[in-house]
């Protein structure tokens, strides 16, 4: 009965089942095995009435025109610029490290021309930047280095940067200014009731149809469809084949206190102590006025559900011998599980919308459904 089966209901799924059914006007099942759509990005109101995110902190940001006002058809937004103060040596101060990062850290007053040197003359000479340690240690040296990521990266992916790629702490810059935003993006926002209303909205259509709390094994050979969108974890499609592909789960322990405010800005890291990364409180990310406060801690963790991919060489070796599995099926795969990429929120939003543009292109005049095509999932 169905032209496409969609697997998982987050980002990936929701935005190509949005694009199936309004644009393409195909009948589109969507299913997750959570009892809840949104995927990771999942918000819901506590039972002190605080919206958190189920999942972890999500921030929206993006670079996007296309990306922000496809999603802007789903929401309204709220302007929110998320900032980080790193807990280092008994302060706490902005990371990205900036300069007033280097000024409260040292108690010196440099203006950003001389931070600019105070930086060269840390820096070592590097000249093929390979690791997460490289990028760190090339732009600001190895005491800096010591004191925000070491501890900080070995917390949340159990290795030491020097053996993970240099695209992971490459995600923060750094600044010879006093911007102390997390992000500079073009586009940053919240959307205005939540994330989980702006997926609702991107799924109330007539040719989507929502099915929960199922996994795709227990139903792809009960039900009639012609083609499969997989956003799950590949090697999970593929009957692990090739072996487990490594993926970093976290454990998030919420707290609700009985005060307005908690800490001094949305998110306080802690690269040296405790065994939790960071602290987040929600109310500074969503803009909610209420009498308590709902912070979320993370545990990172090496089992339980896979939230991240694992940037380093033989991961990707490995995840490439099951990309040319999917080259081989009627299949797509789409988003962070599927692609085995540390892709944020609009990331994984533009990849949907191409691969959508390729499944246009490749077929202008398919027939809506082909009793000849169906189950055909590999
Ligand atoms: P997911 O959201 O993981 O959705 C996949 C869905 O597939 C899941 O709901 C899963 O239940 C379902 N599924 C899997 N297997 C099966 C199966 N066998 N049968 C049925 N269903 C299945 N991005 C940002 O841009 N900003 C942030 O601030 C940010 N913070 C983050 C914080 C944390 C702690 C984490 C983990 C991620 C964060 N991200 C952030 C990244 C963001 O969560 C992802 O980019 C995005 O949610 C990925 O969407 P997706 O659809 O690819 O995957
Ligand atoms: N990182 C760090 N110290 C920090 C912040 C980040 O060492 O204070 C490193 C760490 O390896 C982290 C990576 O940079 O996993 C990317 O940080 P980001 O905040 O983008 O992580 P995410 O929000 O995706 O968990």
């Amino acid at each position: 009965m169905f032209d496409y089966l969609v697997v998982g209901a987050g980002f990936a799924g929701s935005v190509m089942a949005e694009r199936l059914a309004s644009v393409a006007d195909k009948k589109v099942l969507i299913i997750d095995k959570r009892n809840h759509i949104g995927g990771n990005a999942y918000d819901f109101y506590n039972n002190d009435g605080i919206l958190i995110h189920k999942y972890g902190p999500h921030i929206f940001h993006t670079n996007s025109k296309e990306v922000f006002n496809y999603l802007s058809k789903f929401t309204e937004w709220r302007n929110y610029q998320h900032k980080v103060l790193a807990c280092v040596d008994g302060q706490q101060v902005p990371i990205p490290i900036n300069l007033t990062t280097i000024n409260s850290l040292y108690g010196l007053n440099l203006s950003s021309a001389e931070v600019e040197g105070f930086f060269a003359s840390k820096a070592e000479d590097i000249s093929r930047v390979q690791t997460s340690e490289d990028v760190v240690v090339k732009a600001v040296g190895r005491e800096l280095y010591e004191k925000f990521f070491k501890g900080y990266t070995k917390k949340q992916w159990d290795l030491d940067p020097s053996e993970l790629d240099a695209s992971v702490t490459a995600r923060v810059p750094t600044r010879t200014n006093k911007d102390d935003r997390y992000f500079t993006d073009n586009y940053q926002a919240m959307p205005l009731h939540g994330y989980s209303k702006m997926f609702e909205k991107m799924l109330d259509h007539p040719n989507i149809k929502i099915m929960l709390n199922t996994d795709y094994h227990e139903i792809m050979n009960d039900i009639r469809y012609k083609k499969m969108v997989f956003t799950g974890p590949v090697d999970e499609y593929f009957d692990f084949c090739y072996g487990k592909l490594p993926y970093r789960s976290i454990k998030f322990k919420f707290e609700t206190l009985d005060q307005e405010k908690f800490q001094q800005t949305g998110t306080i890291n802690y690269p040296n102590d405790y065994a939790f990364t960071r602290i987040t409180e929600f109310k500074y990310l969503t803009g909610q006025k209420h009498s308590k406060t709902t912070v979320v801690y993370e545990f990172p963790k090496a089992d339980g559900d896979p939230y991240y991919p694992i940037p380093r060489p033989e991961n990707a070796s490995l995840y490439k011998k099951y990309q040319a599995l999917t080259d081989q099926t009627n299949t797509y795969f789409v988003g962070r599980l599927a692609t085995y990429k540390y892709y944020n929120m609009d990331q994984v939003v533009a990849q949907a919308l191409t691969t959508f543009k390729k499944i246009e292109a490749e077929s202008p005049n398919e027939p809506l459904y082909d009793e000849t095509t169906v189950n055909n999932r590999n």
